[in-house]
C-alpha cells in the first residue's frame, strides 16, 4: 500500500524539502506539504502557473503531484498562541487553521493518517549576527522556529502516524563544529535539534514504533541559505576540502530521506546521518 508523507517547509523548488518530496513521490508516496503562511500565495500561484513543472519531473517522466498544500506557521502551536499583530497581518488573514495543532487536525480530517513526517524548516532572525552579539529574543526565536517546531510537529502528528512510520529533520554541522557566520543561535538550534532527535526517537519509538532521524546536510544554495550570506563560500570550501569533490545536489539528500523513511532503514533511529560528500570526516582543510 502506498505511503503518505507530510513535508513541512516547502515554499519553492530550490530547497531540501522540495527534493525530499520528489524522492518520496518517486518511491510511490502521496505528498502533502506544509508551507509557511507568508510564502503560501506565491508558492501556490507559481505552482499553478507551471513555474515548477520542469523541476516536478520524476525519473519515470511523470510530474510530481502535491495532493494538498497546508498553510503552516510552526512557531505557533494553537490559535491561543497567536498574537494580535499576526492575526490581523494581511499575509496571514487570508489563511486559516495554520497553527501546528490545527494543521494536524486538518490532515486527520482529510486523510486519516500519515506514514512519514518531514521537518525541513528553519528560521533565525539574527542568523547574520555572531552568537556573542545575539539578543535573547533572537536566540529564542531561532530555537522556537528551528528546534521546538519539530517537537511540536511530532507531538501533534504522532497520534495520526501509522506504527512503523518514520520522521526526519534536517540539521547542519555548525551544531558540533565552529562554522563562523552561522550565527543568531542557529548553531545552538541545530545542537538542540540533534539532541532532541535522540530523545524523541526513544519516546516515539517506545510509544508508537515511530523512527526519528536527522540528516546533517552539506551546503545547498536554497532561499534560506542565501539569506545567511555565506553559502557560495561554503560550497567552494566543500568542493576543495571534502573527500568527494563534487557539488552536493538536493536530490542526494532527497534520496537519503527516502531511504530513511523506508523499511530498508527499519533499524535506524535516533541517528544523525551525514549527507555532505564526507566533509564532516575531515580534521583539517587541505
Ligand atoms: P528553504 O528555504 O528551502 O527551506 C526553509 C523553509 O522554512 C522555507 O520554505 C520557509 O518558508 C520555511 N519556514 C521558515 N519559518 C517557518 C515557520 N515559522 N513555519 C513554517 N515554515 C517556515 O531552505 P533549506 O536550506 O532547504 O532549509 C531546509 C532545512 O535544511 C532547514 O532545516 C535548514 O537548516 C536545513 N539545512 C540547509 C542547508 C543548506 O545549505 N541549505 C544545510 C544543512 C541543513
Amino acid at each position: 500500500k502506498g505511503k503518505r508523507a507530510f513535508i513541512a517547509g516547502v515554499a519553492d523548488d530550490n530547497g531540501y524539502g522540495w527534493a525530499i518530496a520528489k524522492a518520496l513521490a518517486a518511491a510511490g508516496a502521496e505528498i502533502l506539504v506544509g508551507t509557511w503562511v507568508p510564502a503560501l500565495n506565491i508558492f501556490e500561484s507559481s505552482f499553478r502557473r507551471g513555474k515548477f513543472d520542469e523541476s516536478r519531473v520524476l525519473p519515470d517522466g511523470s510530474l510530481m503531484e502535491i495532493t494538498k498544500v497546508y498553510p503552516l506557521d510552526a512557531v505557533f502551536d494553537s490559535p491561543e498562541d497567536v498574537p494580535e499583530d499576526i492575526k490581523t497581518n494581511k499575509r496571514y488573514a487570508g489563511s486559516s487553521n495554520w497553527t501546528v495543532k490545527e494543521v494536524a487536525e486538518c490532515v486527520k480530517q482529510d486523510f486519516g493518517s500519515i506514514d512519514i513526517l518531514v521537518h525541513s524548516l528553519a528560521n533565525g532572525p539574527e542568523v547574520t549576527k555572531p552568537l556573542l552579539e545575539t539578543s535573547r529574543n533572537g536566540y529564542l526565536a531561532a530555537l522556537s522556529a528551528s528546534s521546538y517546531s519539530y517537537i511540536s510537529l511530532l507531538k501533534h502528528f504522532v497520534p495520526i502516524m501509522n506504527p512503523g512510520g518514520a520522521s526526519l529533520s534536517l540539521t547542519y554541522i555548525a551544531s558540533e563544529r565552529i562554522i563562523p557566520g552561522y550565527g543568531g543561535g542557529m548553531s545552538s538550534a541545530k545542537a538542540a535539534l540533534e539532541s532532541d532527535t535522540r530523545v524523541l526517537a526513544f519516546e516515539a519509538g517506545r510509544k508508537h514504533k515511530i523512527r526519528v532521524n536527522t540528516i546533517s546536510a552539506g551546503p545547498l544554495r536554497s532561499r534560506a541559505a542565501k539569506a545567511i550570506g555565506f553559502i557560495d563560500m561554503m560550497i567552494d570550501y566543500s568542493s576543495v576540502n571534502a573527500p568527494l569533490q563534487k557539488e552536493l545536489s538536493a536530490e542526494e539528500v532527497g534520496n537519503t530521506a527516502a531511504f530513511l523513511a523506508s523499511p530498508l532503514a527499519s533499524a535506524i533511529t535516533g541517528a544523525v546521518i551525514y549527507v555532505d560528500n564526507g566533509l564532516n570526516a575531515m580534521g583539517v582543510g587541505v
